[in-house]
């Protein structure tokens, strides 16, 4: 998950797959990856670009191994603390990894937030507390993970950027902007 997440960072999704399979075949474990040379990693995951973020896999790599025993901390702080880990990957990490209940907001979450509760969106609202509060009564706290994948697939397949497809979406009941934009019919 932290391979996936690092080698998404800028980069188109249909693009990292094909590197990421062949990432996790030829290096399986967090071990593995602290023993391999900038080089190696280059080869397998070059033609990605952003060259210095394998580097940064190396590095975070050692520092699990050295300092946390080969485990993935379940602590923000010390997410934070591994090369490459900022605040949106640690909370992913979080969440999908660890199973905590955290907002989790990206440009479609966000937009999903902001049309479901009304909230105006600018390029700050992941940052702002009502975005992220409202965010979490979108996720059934027993099923935290799941409802992130949903709420992203929502979001790529109906709750699009542009026309999104609000008759064929499960939440448009309480969504405030189906309900505006439906009004009347
Ligand atoms: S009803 Fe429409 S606007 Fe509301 S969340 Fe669903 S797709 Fe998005």
């Amino acid at each position: 998950m932290l391979i996936a997440e690092l080698l998404l960072h800028r980069t188109r999704a249909e693009n990292v797959v094909p590197v990421y399979n062949e990432f996790i075949q030829k290096i399986p474990d967090i071990e593995a990856l602290s023993l391999k040379s900038a080089s190696e990693i280059q080869k397998i995951a070059g033609s990605l670009g952003l060259e210095w973020r394998l580097k940064l896999m190396i590095k975070m790599a050692e520092v699990i191994v050295n300092r946390f025993r080969g485990q993935i901390p379940c602590d923000l702080e010390q997410l934070k603390q591994l090369p490459g880990v900022g605040e949106y990957i640690a909370s992913a990490m979080l969440i999908f990894y660890c199973g905590r209940l955290l907002p989790l907001l990206d440009t479609n979450t966000v937009r999903i937030t902001g049309r479901y509760f009304d909230l105006e969106q600018s390029d700050g609202s992941r940052k702002t507390k009502e975005f992220q509060e409202c965010i979490t009564y979108l996720i059934d706290p027993k099923e935290v993970s799941e409802s992130y994948y949903a709420l992203i697939d929502l979001g790529a397949m109906i709750c699009k950027p542009a026309n999104p497809e609000c008759q064929s979406c499960p939440l448009r009941e309480h969504c405030n902007y189906f309900n505006k934009t439906n009004k009347g019919c």
